[in-house]
Parts: C-alpha cells; sequence; structure tokens
C-alpha cells in the first residue's frame, strides 16, 4: 500500500500481507490434535516478534520526544505515551509498558556515531529473535533495574543471562511461564543483591492495607487490600489447606447405587457434587476460619457470640419464616434463612418495643448453644457431621437439627457440627440430618438409609449401636 519508505518498509508491508492472507488461510479448527500443539508455540513466536517491533518502535517515540529536535511534540502530542498510545489505540498503561521494555532494549547511538549496547542485551536479543516475549521480558527487566544501582555490572550481567536462559529456554529446558520467571528472578536479585531486600520489605510493609468497599447492590461487600508477605502466605496456606481438604459431596459412589436415591423423591446424586467455583471455596474456607475466631474471646454473658455483629428482625418475621432481617450498619436486608442460622451460631436476644420505639423489655440471650455444650457436641461429633467433609470442629457452626422455629430446642441431642458451607446448604442440599436417642445419622447421596455418622476418635472407638 505505502509506496514510501526503506526496504524495511516494503517488509512491513509485505509481511502484514503475508499474514493477512495467512490468518484467512490458517484454521485452526482442521488441525490433529498434534499439529496444533506444534502449531501454537510457533504462532506465539510470530507474535513475539511482531512485539519486539512494536515496543523498539514505541521506545523510539521515547527518544523522538527528547531529542533534540522534538518532532513529536510539533506534530501535538504531549508525551511518548501519548504519541504512543493514538497512533496504535492502545491504552495509556500499554503505551507506557511498551515505552519502558522498548527503552531497556534499544540499542543507542553515541554522540559519536557508534551504536551503543543495549541496556540489557541478552534480553534484547532473546526478544528479537522471539525467543522471549515481551511479558517475561518486562518482569526481567523490572526486577533487574531495581538492583542494578548496587550491583556489579559484571554480576548483573551474568544473573541477566542466566535469567534469559531460563525463561527462553535451552537445550536441556523448556522455556519457563512467565509467573516462574518472576520466581527466578526474584531468587536471583535476592542472590546478588542480598541487602536489597530489607529497605524493599520496609517500603512495602508501609503499603499494606485491608479495606472494606461500598456495599453492592446485591448487598456484597467487596475486599481488597495488600498483605505483608508473611501474613499474606499464612493467609493462602490457611484456606488453600482447608479448601483442598474440606469437599462437598465425597465419600459417595454415584455408581454403586443405581436407582436407589430418591427417597423423598428428589434426586440426591444431582445434589451432591461440589458445584461451587475454587473462589467460592476459597470465600467458604474464610467463613469457617472467621467462625472459628469469633470464638476464641467468647464473652461470658453472651456465650459462642461473635464480637459485634448484629442482626435485627421482627419477631413475626422469625416465628412465620418469611421476610427479612438487617444487619447492623448495612442497608440491604438479608434472607430469614441467613438470620437463622446466625441466631444459631451467636445466639437471639429478643428486645421489645413499644409503637413509639421505647424498649420495653429486653429478654435473655437464647437459642445459642454454650461453650459447654459445645464441647460436648464437639467430643461426640469431632468435625462437620456430613461424610466427606474434614472441616475440623474449631471451624464448625453447630446448627438445630430440629429448627428452632420448629420447637428444636437448644440442647446438644439437637445441634451437630456442620462446616459454613454445608450450614448454608442443609436445608436445600442433598443431605439429611436426624437424631435418633441423640446420635448424628444422615441419609443422602451413597447413605440412602439413616446412617450414624461422627468424625469422633471417641465414638468411631465406640460400637456405633445407639
Ligand atoms: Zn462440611
Amino acid at each position: 500500500m505505502s509506496t514510501r519508505g526503506t526496504a524495511a518498509d516494503e517488509a512491513i508491508e509485505g509481511a502484514i500481507a503475508l499474514l493477512a492472507s495467512l490468518a484467512a488461510g490458517a484454521s485452526p479448527a482442521v488441525l490433529s490434535g498434534r499439529d496444533f500443539l506444534e502449531r501454537v508455540p510457533r504462532v506465539e513466536q510470530l507474535g513475539r516478534l511482531v512485539d519486539g517491533l512494536r515496543v523498539s518502535h514505541a521506545a523510539e517515540a521515547a527518544n523522538r520526544i527528547d531529542g533534540p529536535v522534538d518532532i513529536l511534540g510539533a506534530a501535538g502530542y504531549a508525551s511518548a505515551t501519548d504519541a504512543v498510545g493514538q497512533l496504535t489505540a492502545v491504552s495509556e498503561s500499554e503505551a507506557a509498558r511498551r515505552i519502558r521494555v522498548g527503552k531497556a532494549l534499544a540499542s543507542g547511538v553515541a554522540i559519536s556515531g557508534a551504536v551503543t549496547a543495549p541496556r540489557y542485551p541478552a534480553i534484547a536479543g532473546a526478544v528479537a529473535t522471539g525467543a522471549l516475549g515481551v511479558e517475561a521480558a518486562d518482569v526481567l527487566i523490572r526486577e533487574l533495574d531495581a538492583v542494578a544501582p548496587r550491583v556489579d555490572p559484571v554480576v548483573l550481567a551474568e544473573a541477566e543471562q542466566g535469567l534469559v536462559g531460563l525463561a527462553a529456554g535451552t537445550d536441556d529446558h523448556p522455556p519457563l511461564r512467565v509467573e516462574l520467571v518472576r520466581v527466578q528472578v526474584k531468587a536471583f536479585v535476592l542472590a546478588i543483591d542480598p541487602d536489597g531486600a530489607r529497605p524493599r520489605e520496609q517500603r512495602a510493609r508501609r503499603s499494606r492495607k485491608l479495606t472494606f468497599g461500598a456495599e453492592t447492590a446485591d448487598g456484597l461487600i467487596p475486599v481488597s487490600g495488600l498483605l505483608v508477605a508473611e501474613i499474606g502466605a499464612t493467609f493462602k496456606r490457611l484456606i488453600d489447606a482447608h479448601v483442598r481438604k474440606v469437599s462437598f459431596g465425597d465419600g459417595t459412589e454415584r455408581a454403586g447405587h443405581p436407582g436407589g436415591g430418591s427417597m423423598d423423591g428428589t434426586d440426591l446424586f444431582a445434589a451432591s457434587a461440589d458445584d461451587r467455583t475454587p473462589a467460592q471455596r476459597r470465600h467458604d474456607s474464610l467463613a469457617d476460619i472467621l467462625s472459628a475466631a469469633s470464638r476464641v474471646k467468647d464473652a461470658p454473658e453472651l456465650a459462642g457470640a461473635a464480637p459485634a455483629v448484629i442482626v435485627t428482625v421482627t419477631a413475626s418475621a422469625l416465628e412465620d419464616g418469611r421476610g427479612v432481617g438487617y444487619l447492623d450498619g448495612h442497608d440491604t436486608p438479608i434472607s430469614i434463612d441467613a438470620v437463622e442460622r446466625l441466631a444459631d451460631t451467636r445466639g437471639m436476644q429478643t428486645v421489645t418495643l413499644d409503637r413509639a420505639g421505647r424498649v420495653l423489655a429486653l429478654g435473655s440471650v437464647q437459642r445459642c448453644f454454650t461453650p459447654s455444650q459445645r464441647r460436648a457436641i464437639t467430643a461426640r461429633d469431632g468435625g462437620c457431621v456430613i461424610p466427606g467433609c474434614a472441616t475440623p470442629a474449631g471451624w464448625c457452626e453447630v446448627h438445630h437439627v430440629i429448627p428452632w422455629r420448629e420447637g428444636g430446642d437448644t440442647h446438644t441431642d439437637n445441634g451437630v457440627l456442620l462446616c459454613w458451607g454445608h450450614h448454608q446448604r442443609i436445608d436445600t442440599g442433598p443431605w439429611r440430618l436426624s437424631m435418633p436417642d441423640g446420635v448424628p445419622h444422615v441419609r443422602g447421596p451413597g447413605h440412602h438409609e439413616w446412617t450414624p455418622t461422627t468424625t469422633s476418635r471417641v465414638r468411631r472407638a465406640l460400637p456405633l449401636t445407639g
């Protein structure tokens, strides 16, 4: 199309035409499995070569705006980022990234006219051949730049070369994914700049935060933050260990009980699989952890209660099982089911108001299992009573098997341990609970008869005959 320019311009026009025709004819859908696996990395290399050109040209924009003749400024661009953004229609952050990477990889021209080496020659070489992607290059450049002022240039160059070898792959090992490149570069940087970590850590520590955002229209509360490394790691370990350990619907044998799962007309199998996403599972694990943490400092007069979670609900809504409650400080109503679960675990206090809103009477705390009841139930159940769930007792809530509204007592014979996730779905999920002679029994997928259930070591040692 363009008739101006150099041989390189002609090559670019030729490449555009070639790639356009290639894109039209190279449908991946027709490939065999093996050809597809071979094709994907080759296409990636093609993209990387183009990316190399993108960053080198973006960096040149920066040269030109800073140069003796500001032709971009003359053309009306406010900055190199502005010029790249407008010329390519990418976001400002992407333009800035291309410039940053391009600058680190560009060869310079000295005043004498001699070409000077790029700041990171090994990375530049690997990007130029398509062996290293811009994303990985960016990771390496950022980390190496951070220590470059404090490290011997020879050591830095060796680290750069080693990292490029790791990231781009060699004859001995395949290329590393960017996540692993990030881990490796941190290890290298720590090795060549051992003292650097401390000030960086102090800086990072000052940035620590945990914030609660404005409630969404659906009543969800956004949480975000930056945890210092050891807190974040502990948190992740705790959640991950729990998520792996706890799964819904384990311990069931679908194939072994053909047609046996409909004692009450519902398909017990259909609901038995854990259909929660990993993110939902992490959320539920956090709920268990908070449930445990909230019991650590039980106020003696409000036994088993979590500090400062107050729900307001009218007596009639609670009696009818219809209506809503309100969490203190939040405008979005919560369902009566959620109110009930909170009342089970945290207790409930009746406040009688007159029409004007004056407090007429204050009842005592009801419905909440006391710490000693909880200990007794823990000794009996050992943990969440749902088969296949390994949530430990300390992380469980106590559930009224016969609902309090239907006359169920707050008695050890009517309370079982359930993890937060199972407590949420005990009314709608596949499992049913009963307490003949005060011993928890379940019925559900893979357990079509009422089956005694426990994870308690003490109880398993006893004959389970009631
Ligand atoms: Zn459970």
